[in-house]
């Protein structure tokens, strides 16, 4: 199998998001310089100088399978991203839903939701939609007589190790079995019953995810976020769908930090998201040299990569500002597969 062809059998769904400029933004009067001229493509206007020092804007255009522009919701990019996986998982698969970008080019409000608001319903994320789908296809007669459960996980993998969000953040061991499966003792897998349960385990995550720490973003930014959906039939699984929220991929200025620990930090977040890319790649081609072990978030989600009904969907979030133009652009190459191979 090629790429082309796992893009055709809609394998690997990969799409891009962007937000409108926010009050900091404005205050500062960075301009807007992302264009989406059609439901497929992204224009990057990036600001350019001449030896002359005359002024220009340089086009860059992107494809991918969905763009979605800044008045987009969440319910919208859900749609076409994740919905489509939902099936996957009550068909035997296994699903898996990145958010990739940079901090604050709203991997979270993508994911998480955005909590903080006064109007919860219209701030869900793709978690909890995810969930609500979820019940509603338990409720289809097809699947109905299947009488499956459905449990929950949420976990953190900060620096190469893995905090379970669902039990005070106990630091877990991850293990690889002789057939290679790969667990992480002692997960809290919570049963969940409705999208309510989901929603109160996710608030749960969330703040145990942020305690103790002077900023959320400055400490989520460095972190990455697992939620899991399992589907279990007579206590064996049946389906998982992982939705993760990445770290922020803004690390190159880290790796030349004064801070040793901030270093480290900035080495594992890229060499976790270059073996995510490969692992994507080699998603559904049984290549023996898919590199799992070379980061804990692979490794983690070893069985997500592999069999034949596994599908993936990456959304690429990023900020419109003049000021972010250099990690916009490094976040669509990174996402871009067209011609990648
Ligand atoms: P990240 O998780 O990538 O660091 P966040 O999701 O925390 O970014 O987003 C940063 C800020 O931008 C938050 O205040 C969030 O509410 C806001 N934001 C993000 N995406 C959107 C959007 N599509 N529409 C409106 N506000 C958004
Ligand atoms: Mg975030």
């Amino acid at each position: 199998l090629t790429t082309a062809d796992l893009i055709e059998d809609h394998r690997i769904c990969v799409c891009v998001r962007t937000r409108p400029l926010n009050k900091k933004e404005l205050t500062v009067k960075d301009l807007d310089v992302i264009t989406i001229p059609s439901k497929d493509v992204v224009m990057v206007h990036e600001p350019k100088q001449k030896v002359d020092l005359t002024r220009y804007l340089e086009n860059q255009t992107f494809r991918f399978d969905y763009a979605f522009d800044d008045t987009s919701t969440n319910e919208m990019v859900y749609r076409f991203t994740a919905r489509p996986l939902v099936e996957t998982i009550f068909e035997r698969g296994m699903a898996t839903c990145f958010a990739y970008g940079q901090t604050g080019s709203g991997k979270t409000h993508t994911m998480g939701g955005d909590f903080s608001g006064k109007n919860q319903d219209c701030s869900k994320g793709i978690y909890a939609l995810a969930a609500r789908d979820v019940f509603l296809m338990l409720k289809k007669p097809n699947y109905k007589k299947l009488d499956l459960q459905v449990y929950a996980t949420f976990f953190e993998i900060y620096s190469g190790k893995v905090f379970d969000l669902l039990n005070r953040k106990a630091k877990l061991r991850v293990l690889e079995d002789g057939k290679q499966q790969v667990q992480v003792v002692g997960l809290q897998e919570r049963e969940v019953k409705c999208t309510e349960d989901v929603l109160k385990l996710i608030e749960m995550g969330n703040s145990c995810r942020t305690s103790g720490q002077t900023s959320a973003n400055a400490h989520s930014s460095r972190s990455h976020a697992v939620f899991q959906i399992i589907l279990r039939r007579r206590g064996k699984m049946h389906g998982k769908f992982s939705l993760i929220d990445l770290a922020g991929n803004e690390r190159g200025a880290d790796t030349s930090s004064a801070d040793r620990q901030t270093r480290l930090e900035g080495a594992e977040i890229n060499k976790s998201l270059l073996a995510l890319k490969e692992c994507i790649r080699a998603l559904g081609r049984n290549k023996p040299h898919t590199p799992f072990r070379a980061s804990k978030l692979t490794q983690v989600l070893r069985d997500s990569f592999i069999g034949e009904n596994s599908r993936t969907c990456m959304i690429a979030t990023i900020s419109p500002g003049m000021a972010s133009c250099e990690n916009t652009l490094n976040t669509l190459r990174y996402a871009n597969r067209y011609g990648c191979e």
